[in-house]
C-alpha cells in the first residue's frame, strides 16, 4: 500500500539519502511536502521530480524563486516559518525531520501534536526541547522513530525489551577528523580540515559538529531523552571505524550491537520501513576486510565538548537549550572564519556559565531561552574572535 511522507529538509544530506531510497521504491511512497530553507531551485527540481504536492522554503524572500521555478506545475509553494509549520501539520503517514538546528523544532512539534509518525534527525530540537517534546509525543500518541545512527542502533538493540532490563547504554563516537590531533594543532584546525569526515557524508554543521565531539553530547543528551535509563547508565566509547553504531548492555550482561555501513540511508530505511525491513543498495558488511575494531575513551581535554554536555544535561533547566544555541552560533561563526576550532567549546562553556534559566515548560519557552543564549553566545564570539 502506498504511505504519504513529508520531508522536512529536503535539500539537505538527509533528505537526499531519504529521498534516494524513495527513488528505488516509487511504488511504495506518495511524497505531499519537501522543503527546504534558501535552496529554491533544488526544492522545486525535487518537488517536480517526486510530484510532491506543496513545496515550502523557510526564507520568505526564496519564495518568489521558488513560485518561478515551479511555474505551470501542479506543485503549491509556501514560504516563511509558519509555512514550514503548516506543512508538518498537514496529515501524512510519515514525517522525516531532517531541518538542520533549533529552526527544526516548530515544524517538528507540529508534527508531533498533530500525532505522526515521525522520523527525527533533527537532534537540536530533541535537545532543546526535550522534556516539551517528549511529552507532547506521549500526550498526542505521536511516533519517534529515532534516525541518527546511533540511536537508531539502540532502537534495534532494545528491540521492545524492558529499559529496567538495561545496565548501560554505550553510544559509540568516530572521533571524528581531527581525533589525533594535538591541542596545538586543533587550535590551528581550519573549516575545511574540520568537516572532512573519513567516515560519513553529512552536512556543514553536523560534519563540525563530529570533529569538536559535540555530536557526541548532543547525542548523549538525545539518548536520555529517547532511552530514559538514567545518566549513569550512558557512555561514550571512541570506535574509529564506524562499523558498530551503538550498544545496549543487559543486566545479565548480554551487550547488544548494531553493525552496519557508514551511511545514512540504512537508519533511514528502518525508520521508512519499521516495524518491517526494506532493501538498501548497500553492499553487505565485510567485517574480515575490515579486520579490526579498535575502542577507546573519549579525550575531554582536547576535546571537552562531552564533558560541557553531560554536565548540561545534568545541571537541567535551561542548560541543554542554552548549550544547543550556543553551539549552533559558535559553528557559524567557525565555519564564517571569526573564530578558531578550540573556540567553538569556549563560546558554549562561557554562555552556559553566564546565563541560566529554569526548566522551559513550552514550546515558547525554549525558544525564548535559545534566542537569548543566541545573544549571550554572539556577545562571546567578540572575546574568542581571531586576531
Ligand atoms: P544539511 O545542512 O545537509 O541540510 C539541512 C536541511 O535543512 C536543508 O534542507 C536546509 O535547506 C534545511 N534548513 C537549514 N536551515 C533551515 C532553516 N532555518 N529553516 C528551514 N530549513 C532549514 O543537514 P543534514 O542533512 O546533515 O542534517 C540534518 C539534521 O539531521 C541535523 O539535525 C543533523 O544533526 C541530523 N543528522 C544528520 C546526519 C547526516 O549524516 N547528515 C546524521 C544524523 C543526524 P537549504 O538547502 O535551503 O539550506
Amino acid at each position: 500500500m502506498t504511505r504519504s511522507i513529508t520531508i522536512l529538509g529536503a535539500t539537505g544530506s538527509i533528505g537526499a539519502s531519504t529521498l534516494d531510497l524513495i527513488r528505488r521504491n516509487p511504488a511504495e511512497w506518495r511524497v505531499d511536502t519537501l522543503t527546504a530553507n534558501r535552496s529554491a531551485k533544488d526544492l522545486a527540481k525535487l518537488a517536480l521530480e517526486f510530484g510532491a504536492k506543496l513545496a515550502v522554503v523557510g526564507d520568505e524572500s526564496c519564495l518568489p524563486e521558488l513560485k518561478q521555478a515551479l511555474s505551470g506545475s501542479a506543485v503549491d509553494a509556501a514560504g516563511g516559518k509558519q509555512a514550514l509549520c503548516d506543512a508538518a501539520s498537514r496529515p501524512v503517514d510519515m514525517t522525516v525531520a531532517a531541518i538542520v538546528g533549533c529552526a527544526g523544532l516548530g515544524p517538528v512539534m507540529t508534527a508531533v501534536e498533530r500525532g505522526g509518525t515521525i522520523a527525527l534527525a533533527n537532534k537540536e530540537a530533541l535537545v532543546s526541547a526535550g522534556e516539551v517534546l517528549i511529552s507532547a509525543a506521549t500526550r498526542n500518541g505521536a511516533t519517534l522513530l529515532p534516525t541518527d545512527s546511533e540511536h537508531n542502533a539502540i532502537f534495534q538493540c532494545l528491540a521492545g525489551n524492558d529499559l529496567a532490563e538495561v545496565s548501560r547504554i554505550t553510544l559509540t563516537a568516530s572521533g571524528g577528523p581531527l581525533r589525533t590531533w594535538s591541542l596545538d594543532k586543533l587550535r590551528a584546525a581550519t573549516p575545511e580540515q574540520a568537516v572532512a569526515h573519513p567516515n560519513w557524508s553529512m552536512g556543514a554543521k553536523i560534519s563540525v559538529d563530529s570533529a569538536t565531539m559535540m555530536n557526541k553530547g548532543l547525542e548523549f543528551i538525545e539518548a536520555h531523552h529517547l532511552f530514559p535509563v538514567g545518566l549513569d547508565r550512558l557512555g561514550i566509547v571512541v570506535h574509529p571505524q564506524s562499523v558498530i553504531h551503538s550498544m545496549v548492555e543487559y543486566r545479565d550482561r548480554s551487550t547488544l550491537a548494531q553493525l552496519g555501513p557508514s551511511d545514512m540511508r540504512v537508519p533511514i530505511a528502518s525508520c521508512l520501513a519499521w516495524p518491517k525491513r526494506m532493501e538498501t543498495p548497500l553492499e553487505p558488511l565485510d567485517l574480515a576486510s575490515i579486520g579490526e575494531l579498535s575502542f577507546f575513551n573519549p579525550d575531554e581535554e582536547r576535546f571537552p565538548a562531552t564533558r560541557i554536555a553531560r554536565e548540561a544535561i545534568e545541571a537541567g533547566g535551561a542548560a541543554p537549550a542554552t548549550l544547543n544555541a550556543a553551539n549552533e552560533i559558535a559553528v557559524g561563526a567557525f565555519l564564517d572564519g571569526q573564530i578558531g576550532f578550540m573556540a567553538i567549546t569556549a563560546v558554549v562553556e562561557e554562555t552556559l556559565s553566564a546565563y541560566s534559566a529554569p526548566a522551559p515548560a513550552s514550546l515558547d519557552e525554549v525558544l525564548a531561552v535559545d534566542e537569548e543564549a543566541r545573544n549571550r553566545a554572539s556577545q562571546s564570539l567578540e572575546s574568542n574572535a581571531l586576531v
